[in-house]
């Protein structure tokens, strides 16, 4: 350790820097670390190397671009960033999540929670949480550790990391089609491949999008898996011929020579990734192609779940499946469809029912409404009845009246006790916007506009707050008759 130690806490930007720049040479670097040697060791003997304790501040995510870690469940103390001379977390990389995992320290009886891994440089740099408060955290490094990693998580990584490169190879084998990103998703929701055309292919978007050519994806995935392929990591010199000869996919980073870590899946596929993958694809146990979506030119998006995902997936399904049954009182998924289209169109066909029953009442209700407000000075009051109606009503039916009793304003309420009540006022400008904040109070109620109309809601309450607010209408006629003739 060249470095001498930081006064603690730093940033996390700060304490990175300091952990990677004082990584020891006989630590192992990012790259070659035991999770990416063999990605079924579960846990490892290992020693601290480095520890930083970062400000709580840092340790919390803010805004959206910036560095975020994960914060822990328990009411936990104090965040430091730790290196061990090996890892079995693997950090983020090659569009896999970081692992999470345990540390733990023996002489110094300490456990941290991981919750964050990241490559700085090289160095894999982990986020732990104590619950002690450690007093001389430097004392640490040099201290043997046991660090094993959160293999449910691990696994679902891998699951869906390694049902990616079999899609991806055997898209561009039997399709040519070009894999341009993917994502891992850290939820149970399905992952994604994003696929470009060229511009000569073989296939049209239309025809990709069509889902032929995925489902035939799905199955050679599939039967590789069930011919149970292996899955090895190598490291190939990239001056090397094997390298340049047998590697499909060789993404390497600006400048690199030397090893770079290959992954091998028997009859399948050869490229360059860091990532954790499965040590044999019967570990991915099926895969399912759920959908194809245009995401841009040229550009097709597939959602594909795997391993646990998919039985995950498959529950999921059955139970909405359940529920559906339910709600339309149908048992058999195959009568569903037809039930609910039945279900459907007897809702559009009572829908318009109940609109020519309304056009029919407001008929009704502005010819009555209208020669009232006629014979009262050119206003009205009315409740339309305990149902809450909708503005649109509130409107067709004042400018019926309107159209019938030009010049007049009305008045109308409706609902009550849990609903709530609305009222609508509409007519002569003068009258609605000087009347409205007094009857709104004058009802315990709020309403706003202007121009001729305004709505306005009353809080629910009981019967007797109700039947209160129901016998003001004759205040409220009294208001605006008033208010008319000022
Ligand atoms: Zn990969």
């Amino acid at each position: 350790m060249e470095n001498s130690p930081p006064p603690a806490p730093l940033s996390i930007s700060e304490a990175r820097s300091y952990l990677s720049s004082s990584f020891p040479a006989n630590g192992t670097k990012c790259g070659s670390l035991k999770c990416q040697h063999d990605s079924n060791i579960k846990s490892i003997s290992t020693a601290i190397s480095g520890i930083v304790k970062v400000k709580p501040e840092d340790s919390k995510s803010k805004g959206k671009k910036k560095k975020t870690i994960a914060s822990p469940q328990k009411n936990t103390k104090t965040c430091y960033l730790i290196t061990c001379l090996d890892s079995v977390i693997f950090p983020m990389g090659g569009g896999q999540p970081c692992d999470f995992g345990t540390l733990l320290v023996p002489s110094h009886s300490l456990s941290f929670e991981v919750l964050d891994s990241s490559n700085v440089g090289g160095t894999c740099v982990l986020t732990g949480y104590c619950q002690e408060e450690i007093t001389d955290a430097s004392s640490l490094v040099g201290q043997p550790c046991t660090m094993t990693v959160d293999f449910v998580r691990r696994m679902d990584h891998m699951q869906q990391h390694t049902a990616q490169h079999v899609i991806s190879a055997i898209a561009l084998d039997k399709f040519k089609l070009d894999t341009h990103s993917w994502s891992l998703t850290t939820t149970e929701e399905p992952c994604t491949v994003d696929f470009k055309l060229a511009e000569q292919g073989d296939l049209t978007l239309d025809a990709v999008l069509s889902n032929d050519p995925f489902q035939d994806i799905e199955k050679s995935t599939n039967d590789h898996i069930f011919a149970g392929r292996s899955v090895v990591p190598s490291w190939l010199d990239v001056e090397g011929d094997e390298y340049k000869n047998s590697v499909r996919s060789r993404l390497l980073p600006s400048g690199f020579s030397g090893l770079i870590r290959v992954l091998t899946i028997d009859q399948v596929d050869k490229s360059t990734c860091c990532g954790t993958h499965v040590s044999t694809l019967s570990h991915l146990t099926a895969v399912k192609v759920l959908k194809i979506v245009k995401v841009g030119k040229n550009l097709a998006r597939m959602f594909f779940v795997s391993g646990k995902r998919t039985m995950d997936f498959v529950r999921r399904s059955l139970l909405h499946q359940s529920r559906i049954a339910n709600i339309v009182n149908t048992p058999h998924l195959e009568d569903q469809v037809e039930r609910v289209q039945i279900l459907f169109n007897e809702k559009t066909l009572n829908e318009k029912k109940i609109k020519s029953l309304w056009d029919q009442l407001t008929a009704l209700k502005a010819a009555s409404l209208s020669s009232l407000a006629a014979s009262n000075d050119g206003v009205v009051a009315d409740d339309l009845g305990a149902d809450v109606v909708d503005k649109e009503v509130y409107k067709n039916l004042a400018n019926a009246v309107i159209e019938k009793a030009p010049g007049s304003t009305i008045f109308l309420l409706s609902g009550g006790l849990s609903a709530g009540t609305t009222f609508y006022m509409q007519g002569d400008p003068s009258v609605v916007d000087a009347a409205g904040k007094e009857v709104a109070g004058l009802l315990g109620g709020r309403g706003g506009g202007k121009g001729g109309s305004m709505m306005g809601k009353i809080p629910p309450g009981d019967e007797k707050h109700d039947a209160a607010v129901r016998s003001k209408l004759e205040e409220v006629e009294t208001l605006m008759k008033k208010l008319k003739t000022c």
